[in-house]
């Protein structure tokens, strides 16, 4: 039987495109907003009508990232909340997410989208330092972030996650340190913290190419990160995943879970290379043996659900996908491996890579294996009498290195 799922929807709007940011996301789109959740919903309507002749059975998360979904209104998310519970068998405890920004959501907005069935905010804050915000072009202070906390906890949202950027330029560790030494006293139950990356296309690329950009270099960026592990465990946080940390319930320590009781459930999907549903535009999904990607832009997408005809396209790509391809199991053996390490704790238990693969992790990649142990990058445990591999201190570091070792 094919296991629980997970539904990813995008939401591209945003009042602004900030300078770093290389998501597929838009400003001043916002006239487009009620098209698009139509268009969302036939999205959702055209895979349920499907999901009866396949073999999944229930959906455990459903993620709205953006984009800022916290631009549509309480009626729009209960529209799209009511056809997703239409269309697919919700579990009684799915793990229900939206991305906000700290200023995009009052009172009334929360009460509604926690009466629609989202139990879990992940707000953007990147940094709680004004300058470091100025410069990423946020328009939110440290104000702003401790109001969006303080009224999602009146709304009852009891596990909120604060993404965090580290490595801005001109950044110290000192002033990352505040950062995060601030997030800590909002008592969040899970933090993100992503070294700043430079993407081509974008205005902080273009500026970095012409040195324009004073950023940390990767000593101090490593230095942030490595402190970061360390503060983090001694302040009550669980690293469970390379950039995740979720706070330690009584209940990890009892049951020993793999994974925090507080984790993102729905990344941890993706991480252990479960299929997903993509939905909206420039969604990603990976289900039926098939990887898939839809249309980038609104209006394309819009577009091809309200004027579509195909009706003969494999499970689950829908009208909306502009690139699908069946997935060879070689291709499936580095996605495993590539995502599944990213999981600190948990790493890769041989026992799970034969039942999928049919084969041991020695006898696939001995060479890479043996090396990456060596050089002091893997670790190999004992696990419930499997053998479990996972990334190191230093590997956390240099996950990429480790990462290019299995790329097909
Ligand atoms: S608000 Fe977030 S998604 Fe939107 S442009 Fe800025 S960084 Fe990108």
């Amino acid at each position: 039987m094919t296991p629980p799922t997970s539904i990813y929807l995008h939401i591209p709007f945003c009042k602004h495109r900030c300078a770093y940011c290389d998501f597929n996301t838009y400003a001043g789109q916002e006239a487009m907003i009620p098209a698009y959740v139509e268009a969302l919903i036939k999205e959702i309507e055209w895979l349920g009508k499907r999901l009866p002749f396949t073999n999944y059975q229930s959906t455990q998360t459903i993620f709205f990232g953006g984009g800022t979904p916290s631009l549509l209104s309480e009626s729009q998310f209960d529209s799209v909340m009511s056809a997703l519970s239409s269309a697919f068998t919700l579990s009684a405890s799915a793990e229900v997410t939206i991305e906000a920004n700290p200023g995009t959501i009052s009172p009334e907005k929360l009460d509604a989208i926690r009466k629609a069935g989202i139990n879990r905010i992940s707000f953007g804050v990147q940094s709680t330092v004004t300058e470091e915000l100025q410069m990423l072009e946020r328009s939110h202070d440290f104000f702003t972030v401790i109001d969006a906390v303080t009224t999602a906890r009146k709304a009852g949202f009891d596990n909120l996650n604060l993404d965090l950027i580290y490595a801005l330029p001109e950044q110290t560790l000192q002033s990352w340190q505040t950062t995060v030494k601030r997030i800590l006293e909002l008592e969040p139950e899970h933090i993100s913290a992503y070294a700043l990356t430079l993407e081509h296309g974008t205005p902080f690329g273009r500026w970095s190419q012409r040195g324009l950009l004073p950023i940390p270099d990767p000593d101090l960026a490593a230095d942030m990160y490595e402190w970061t592990m360390d503060y983090l465990a001694t302040s009550g946080y669980t690293q469970y995943e390379i950039s995740n940390w979720a706070k330690q319930s009584a209940e990890d320590r009892r049951l020993k879970a793999e994974a925090p009781a507080f984790a993102c459930h729905h990344n941890i999907q993706y991480w252990r290379s479960l299929p997903y549903f993509g939905l909206g535009a420039g969604a990603h999904g990976y289900a039926g043996g098939y990887r898939y990607s839809n249309a980038l832009r609104i209006k394309t997408y819009i577009d091809r659900l309200t004027n579509s005809e195909i009706s003969n396209l494999p499970f689950p790509i829908s009208p909306a996908a502009v690139n699908h391809h069946k997935q060879t199991q070689q291709d499936d053996i580095s996605d495993y491996m590539i995502n599944n390490l990213r999981l600190v704790n948990a790493g890769i238990a041989d026992s799970d890579f034969r039942s999928r693969f049919g084969a041991g992790l020695l006898e696939i990649f001995p060479k890479e294996i043996d090396e990456l142990i060596r050089t002091g990058l893997l670790e190999k445990k004992t696990s419930d009498g499997s053998e479990v591999f996972r990334l190191t201190k230093r590997g956390r570091l240099l996950g990429n290195q480790v990462f290019m070792r299995f790329v097909n």
